[in-house]
């Protein structure tokens, strides 16, 4: 189980938490994995910039202001004076190191890669020994592990995967005797070390990452995410108000919608248990009585084929155009090559079959560099207007119905597109992969949430279970 920064964010979430660790435990053996306490990853990353810049003056406070955070919710979870005093003194000793780290940093004025690590997954090692402590208070036994002597990682810092072999043989020996003993292991998410110990991070949410790995790799019954929200929802309920939480979607539509958008997990969090078929639930720590989304392998596929729809807003449209590239073979490679100089986030392509233009869909903060290369690289077709023009249009957002099941089933485009027609929707672009798990629609901005409301009427959303425990 995984309790993310808002579910440990103060004494009173971290007590809620611990009640769910305690039935659980009293049920089966379990694994936990904590994030930092919310807000405090951040200000770690935040430090390290500073300090880069070689400010010291912020340190000190800094570090008494975290020591009061955790020492605080310490106070409210525990009662007994000798436990308290341990943890505590384990939470002074890695605010300590911060304290070297940053000063060290100041004085150099240089951040690595590696040193932003150490820094930024400080905030794990201060939440997972709190956590232990408030779930031994209940009487269930637990330690704090590090997540470095668990999963061994490759040394790209800052976005470090996993190396299952390695971390399947060490985190068995560690945790299995443990379990054994019904101890439950709290273990930091987001860090990991390579295979000469050097500590590294998952990148930005890695957490949900860490749980997945080690549910991987300890052949767990399943993984569950405990987050703040009730699950994965068949659209954002903010632009949707009839939306509902899905009661089980499959690991490829739930990487599809959090590819498009949907800000649930770490996107490569379902990659681990994906091989391994371990079935990863969402669920709400603040309404444990919710069950939240399951994720497997099959996904209860429902009738329509359409299983929940995303919107993305900050993207721009770029056409490359004109009656002249019909002729180029290399239009593609060379618009791409341009992208890719750039780092773009391409989210969709589209092609018409004459060829007159190619147009793709990129992050809106991409779109002046990407521009740029673009019309770099047809520089030479522009000036004999072979191409004509390399366009952007900045009011547009992508609207993306996805479903597993929409392969196979005749008639969903059509009924996408009679919907939007309906409402008056003016569809722009269009991209259906060979997968089939998702059509996805580039649409006027001002049209997005009227899109998202007639597809969500047209296929039915609303009218998922409500799933309710008890
Ligand atoms: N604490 C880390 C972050 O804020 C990891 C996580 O929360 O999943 O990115
Ligand atoms: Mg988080």
């Amino acid at each position: 189980m995984k309790f993310g920064g808002t579910s440990v964010g103060d004494a009173n979430c971290i007590q809620r938490a611990t009640t769910i660790i305690e039935t659980t435990a009293a049920q089966r053996p379990v694994v936990v994995v904590v994030s930092a306490m919310s807000g405090v990853t951040n200000r770690l990353v935040n430090a390290a910039q500073r300090a880069e810049q070689g400010e010291q003056d912020f340190i000190s406070p800094l570090i008494v202001d975290l020591h009061t955070q955790h020492i605080t919710a310490l106070e409210s979870l525990i009662a007994n004076n000798a436990r308290r005093a341990q943890t505590a003194s384990a939470i002074r000793e890695v605010l300590a190191e911060l304290e070297r780290l940053l000063r060290g940093t100041a004085m150099l004025r240089e951040l690595t890669p590696r040193a932003l690590d150490a820094i930024s997954g400080i905030g794990e090692r201060l939440s997972a020994p709190l956590v232990a402590a408030a779930v031994n208070a209940l009487g269930v036994q637990a330690v704090a592990i590090s997540a470095t002597e668990l999963i061994v990682s490759d040394p790209h810092h800052g976005r470090a995967e996993p190396l299952m072999g390695p971390t399947k043989n060490r985190a068995t020996a560690r945790l299995k005797p443990l379990l054994d003993q019904r101890i439950v292991p709290i273990v930091t998410g987001f860090i990991a070390a390579t295979p000469e110990g050097v500590q590294t991070t998952l990148g930005r949410g890695g957490s949900d990452y860490s749980a997945t790995i080690l549910g991987a790799a300890l052949d767990a019954q399943e993984t569950v995410i405990w987050t703040d929200v009730d699950g994965v929802k068949t659209a954002d309920p903010r632009l949707v108000p009839g939306a509902q939480t899905i009661p089980e979607i499959s690991y490829n539509e739930a990487a599809e919608l959090a590819y498009f958008g949907a800000k649930v997990l770490h996107p490569n969090t379902l990659r681990p248990v994906t091989a391994a078929g371990v079935p990863v639930w969402i669920r709400n720590s603040f309404k444990p009585e919710n069950l939240g989304t399951k994720i497997t392998a099959k996904g209860n596929s429902t009738g329509g084929g359409v299983k929940a729809l995303t919107a993305i807003k900050d993207v721009t449209m770029i056409t490359v155009g004109g009656p002249g590239i019909v002729g180029l073979p290399d239009v593609l490679a060379r618009s791409f090559a341009a992208t890719a100089s750039t780092r773009s986030n391409v989210f969709l392509v589209s092609q018409s079959s004459s060829q007159n233009d190619i147009c793709f869909v990129i992050s809106s903060a991409d779109e002046k560099r990407a521009l740029a290369a673009l019309r770099e690289a047809f520089a030479p077709e522009i000036a004999e207007q072979t191409v004509e023009h390399v366009n952007t249009n900045p009011d547009v957002a992508i609207v993306a119905a996805v479903g597993e099941n929409m392969r196979g089933i005749p008639g969903v485009a059509g009924r996408t597109f009679t919907a939007l027609g309906r409402e008056n929707v003016n569809i722009m672009a269009i991209a259906q992969g060979s997968s089939e798990y998702n059509i996805s629609l580039v649409v006027e901005k001002s049209a997005m949430q009227r899109a998202l409301t007639a597809l969500h009427h047209e296929f039915r959303l609303s009218e998922f279970l409500v799933t309710t425990k008890g």
